[in-house]
């Protein structure tokens, strides 16, 4: 019997409007029980596509070029508005993703944190990179021209949410939140494993632009199928940047699409890492059955579904090694599988978890229990040796869950090895005492190629939302490691710079207008000077 939600439509949002599709119809899916949830979303066709980008194409003029104070009550605005759906989108999405709430509380958080962290930068302005070279008229052998820049948006972006962060990555999320606070209108497709939760907070989005007084074309939600709306949607003239998260297969193929275009776009798409932690031997002299617990913490956390769950542990061969590896049977044994988001994703958590076990040199270590529901797995982690690590890709390869692979290597120079063979990664993760700093200098260079963040004693799960953190790093972990997809950094991914050389002051757009009436900090003449200063 289908749950029924008597609040939800089941429709698109294009541009303000609740849009029935004209295309085929699906449903939610409760993972814990594996029934169907109402009610049944119809997805939009073609011509429905074009409506929203249209929209957003519109509205790109208006929303462009808001002063800081609007735009940045804009985002307060949706942050305000998620947070009073907040009962009903929580337990919208506990049905949805088999969550628990106080995982989805804390998301929830998180993602009107982020919204107001994006506001108080867009209200600061520093991300608009105003650089001003003043004229210089009396230089020889030749003047030089006043020359000024400043960051615009890019235009439309499309956005395609997560299923495993069915808040912060997806319809409000950080990709969401950081092309809105570049002044980009968003075309958001909905995760099918998500429908009703996308609604929610869609809606939420729609009457905070509705409340701002801002072109609907602003926002808009879709649903339709991947593979087909969701490539025409990045083939769409309108749109100018895409971000993703998600699958590297579904990742890759947008970057086809993208780059195939007549006017290609940049696609930012994070989607793959299994985030290895490397084990020094002066980390393995104190407390062995806390670290162990730690590690089993992170790898079941969410029942793995974390784009930092550490798939890959690196720990000397010895005694201190194999007292580790001790120590994590016990950690693991009373642990029990949690509801995956999905059939699919538990499908290929099994599938992938059969393929990593029978490969050759590599053993069961230790396995929790299956979970209460259809959709639990147990959790399991495997060993082998850095020599079978090194000769076989398919040890290399993420399964999405609550799935290890502990590598014991005997040399430094066979844990270098390791490393260098390391596809791109989004974290590393160093476990060392004061004795081991200097192998450890000797690694630090090959993780700095291969990651977008190291950290020590630590575990890379719980990603913080700031200034200075990079969610991101090289293929495959995301398809452009040149920039993050969490911190305000990220905002900059959906801007490019542009010159005015010798444009009147009467025709400058008010950031680089002599008399500053945005109050930014600016770089004159190579110094930055605080606004207020004189300039
Ligand atoms: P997914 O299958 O990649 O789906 C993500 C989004 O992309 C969905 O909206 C999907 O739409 C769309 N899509 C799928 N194939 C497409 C295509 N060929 N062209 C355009 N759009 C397409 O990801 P998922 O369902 O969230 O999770 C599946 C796998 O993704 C997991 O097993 C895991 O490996 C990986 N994952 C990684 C992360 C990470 O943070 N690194 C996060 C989540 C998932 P439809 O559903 O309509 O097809």
């Amino acid at each position: 019997m289908p749950t029924q939600n008597a609040t939800l439509q089941g429709h698109s949002l294009i541009a303000g409007q609740a849009t029935p599709g004209n295309g085929r119809t699906v449903n939610g899916f409760d993972p814990s029980t594996n029934e169907t949830l109402e009610p049944t979303y119809s997805l939009i066709d073609e011509s429905q596509l074009r409506q929203a980008t249209a929209a957003a194409e519109e509205a790109f003029e208006s929303f462009s070029t808001l002063d800081p104070q609007t735009h940045a009550a804009f985002l307060d605005g949706i942050a305000d508005r998620i947070e009073a759906a907040g009962d009903e989108v929580v337990a919208r999405a506990m049905l949805e993703t088999g969550l628990p709430e106080a995982r989805l509380r804390g998301e929830l958080a998180r993602t009107t944190g982020q919204l107001r962290l994006f506001s108080a930068v867009v209200r600061q302005g520093d991300h608009r990179g105003v650089r001003i070279d003043p004229a210089q008229p009396e230089r020889t052998p030749l003047p030089r021209a006043d020359i000024r820049q400043r960051k615009v948006p890019l235009g439309p972006v499309a956005v395609f949410g997560a299923s495993n962060f069915p808040l912060a990555f997806s319809t409000a999320g950080g990709d969401t939140a950081s092309a809105l606070a570049a002044g980009c209108p968003v075309v958001f497709k909905a995760h099918n494993a998500h429908p009703g939760t996308s609604e929610l907070v869609g809606r939420a989005i729609t009457e905070a632009v509705n409340d701002a007084g801002l072109h609907p074309g602003v926002f808009s939600l879709i649903y339709g199928p991947g593979a087909s709306i969701g490539q025409a949607l990045v083939s769409d003239p309108a749109i100018q940047a895409v971000g993703f998260t998600g699958s590297r297969s579904a990742g890759t193929a947008l970057m086809t699409t993208a780059a195939a275009r007549p006017q290609p776009i940049p696609v930012y798409a994070e989607m793959s890492s299994i985030n290895p932690v490397i084990f020094f031997e002066g980390a393995l002299q104190g407390d062995l059955d806390g670290l162990a617990a730690a590690y089993i913490t992170s790898v079941t956390g969410s029942s793995g579904q974390l784009c930092t769950s550490p798939g890959l542990v690196f720990v000397p061969t010895g005694e201190a090694g194999d007292n580790f590896l001790a120590a994590v049977s016990r950690a693991l044994a009373p642990s029990a599988g949690q509801t995956m988001l999905t059939r699919g994703i538990a499908d290929s958590w099994n599938a992938g978890v059969e393929a990593l076990g029978s490969q050759d040199g590599v053993e069961l270590v230790a396995r929790g229990s299956d979970g209460p529901t259809e959709n639990a797995p147990a959790p399991a982690v495997f060993g082998t040796e850095a020599a079978t690590f090194l000769n076989n890709p398919v040890l290399h390869e993420e399964i999405f869950g609550a799935a290890s692979l502990v590598v014991r290597y005997s040399s430094t120079e066979e844990l270098v090895a390791a490393a260098q063979r390391l596809e791109g990664q989004l974290t590393a993760t160093l476990h060392l005492t004061e004795s081991d700093y200097g192998t450890a200098a000797g690694v630090l260079p090959v993780l700095e190629r291969k990651v977008g963040r190291i950290l020590a004693n630590g575990w890379p799960t719980g990603v913080e939302v700031g200034h200075a953190m990079v969610h991101g790093g090289p293929f495959p972990a995301t398809s452009n490691t040149r920039t993050t997809s969490v911190g305000t950094l990220a905002i900059e991914r959906f801007l490019r710079p542009v010159a005015y050389q010798n444009i009147p002051e009467a025709l400058r757009p008010a950031a680089i207008q002599d008399a500053n009436p945005w109050k930014l900090n600016r770089r004159i003449d190579g110094t930055v000077v605080p606004a207020g200063e004189n300039q």
